[in-house]
């Protein structure tokens, strides 16, 4: 084959929408990422030849099963399970795992490719994964959450393993959860290894795994603004989500000397004037993790604060924003109302929280803009460093791992820096070089491997 007879941007799309029908967040993922890596292969011969971008948009393989499990009032539920396993090129299988009523294959497979990049961008040896289930964990009882967790797991468990397969959480998925999977791992298997990450401190957890996804999107903000002269001081923050990435995003925002004006959950979000401080970060932690409660419930608790049911906090004025939601929470129109307020700074603390005419809008309005890949992923290198941890039995220092999430996070906006050049100017586009410098460690070790 010859460089000029390859298949071009719209056939490529074309072939992976007609063979991922009904599933519009997966082919979103890879759009985003094709229309990147077309452009950088053009004239690497190896990169087509051997199909990589095809072979990474093809799922090694998905597994779905069915979860049953008793609710409190004795009545039988069944939910589906999935485990997509994207690529382990570079590791082993490692992403989370979501539980969120609207999961489905599309979204999970969105996910798997998108943790492929994001995990070889942090440098570690782990290849891309994510599962989950359509199981909503609003409401339901402690109990109702463990047999479930148990039933999951039963399944789930012949597809792991150290050197497999780690899971972790993500939407739904926390310490909680996380605990009774794991218990759940070891009781089967009679093992216990570090087969799943986001553990409690007392059975082989990490000091900062439940801090580093909000920290790092923060760093990884300043990190872009430092390079053009600027920071976080005293700049306006608009936030979303209110939950583990998006109150640790707060808390960082307020070390460095910002203020966090917004935070929102499904019901609406919150706007605070006088600025969602520390203490402020701490009642909302406290009340959404530990007493399930709502977002809602924070202009009871602060005066001056204002709740708009329904609505999302993107017309809010300000400076920089950090979706912590989820996908396709910030659209085009969104971005546009941003970039109008005067907004310089996007960091995307959620996984695809910007839909494709946003990323454009974004791009073309020069913002700094840091996609998620990028961006999030101080929280899977933490995992990361779990797993060193659990395989050498040690436990390292907060001190240690404050420092090397900090460096994590700087040597991906380097590598970003180093793919994402613009040619005739100083700006860096941040989305390419995420995509591009992701796929290329990714890619060199497929061609090691042959045709597999
Ligand atoms: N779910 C998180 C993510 O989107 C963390 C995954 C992990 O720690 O394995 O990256």
């Amino acid at each position: 084959m010859s460089v000029t007879d390859h298949v071009n941007l719209e056939e490529f799309m074309g072939g992976v929408k007609r063979r991922n029908p009904g599933q519009p967040e997966f082919v979103q993922a890879v759009q985003e990422v094709a229309e990147d890596i077309f452009d950088f292969i053009e004239d690497k011969e190896e990169y087509h030849e051997y199909q990589i971008l095809r072979r990474i948009a093809e799922p090694d393989r998905v597994v779905s099963f069915r979860v049953c499990w008793e609710d409190d009032n004795s009545n039988i539920r069944v939910q589906r399970g999935w485990r997509v396993q994207n690529n382990n090129a570079i590791g082993p299988y490692k992403g989370g795992l979501r539980f969120h009523r609207d999961v489905n294959e599309s979204v999970l497979k969105f996910l798997a490719f998108e943790q492929t990049f994001k995990n070889s961008l942090t440098g570690l040896p782990m290849g891309g994964a994510k599962g989950g289930a359509n199981f909503n964990p609003k409401g339901k009882s402690d109990h109702e959450v463990m047999r479930f967790c148990q039933s999951f797991m039963t399944e789930l468990f012949r597809h792991l393993g150290v050197d497999t397969d780690v899971p972790a959480g993500d939407i739904g998925v926390g310490t909680r959860e996380i605990g009774y999977m794991f218990g759940q791992y070891k009781r089967i298997k009679n093992e216990f290894t570090g087969v799943l990450t986001g553990k409690g401190l007392e059975y082989g957890g990490s000091l900062i795994r439940t801090e580093a996804t909000g920290y790092g999107a923060i760093y990884f903000l300043q990190d872009m603004l430092e390079r053009v002269g600027n920071s976080i001081e005293g700049k306006n923050c608009v936030i979303s989500g209110s939950g583990n990435v998006a109150t640790h995003a707060a808390e960082k925002i307020n070390q460095l000397g910002g203020k966090v004006l917004t935070m929102s959950d499904s019901g609406g979000f919150i706007y605070d004037p006088e600025g969602i401080d520390q203490e402020k970060t701490d009642w909302i932690k406290h009340h959404k993790t530990h007493q399930r409660g709502r977002i809602a419930d924070y202009v009871e608790e602060f005066i001056g604060a204002v709740f708009h049911e329904g609505k999302r906090p993107w017309a809010v004025e300000c400076d920089l924003a950090v979706p912590c939601a989820t996908q396709n929470e910030l659209d085009g129109e969104d971005a546009k109302t941003l970039i109008g307020n005067g907004c310089i700074g996007v960091s995307e603390g959620a996984n695809m929280p910007v839909n494709l005419d946003g990323v454009h809008a974004f791009k073309a309005a020069e913002t700094l803009y840091a996609p998620g890949k990028a961006a999030n992923a101080g929280g899977v290198a933490v995992s990361g460093l779990e797993m060193s941890q659990n395989s050498a039995r040690i436990s390292w220092s907060e001190e240690e791992l404050q420092k090397l999430l900090f460096d994590t996070m700087k040597g991906i906006h380097d590598r970003c820096v180093e793919y994402g050049g613009i040619a005739g100017s100083e700006r860096i586009d941040y989305v390419r070089g995420a995509n591009i410098a992701g796929f290329v460690k990714v890619a060199d070790a497929m061609l090691a491997y042959g045709v597999v």
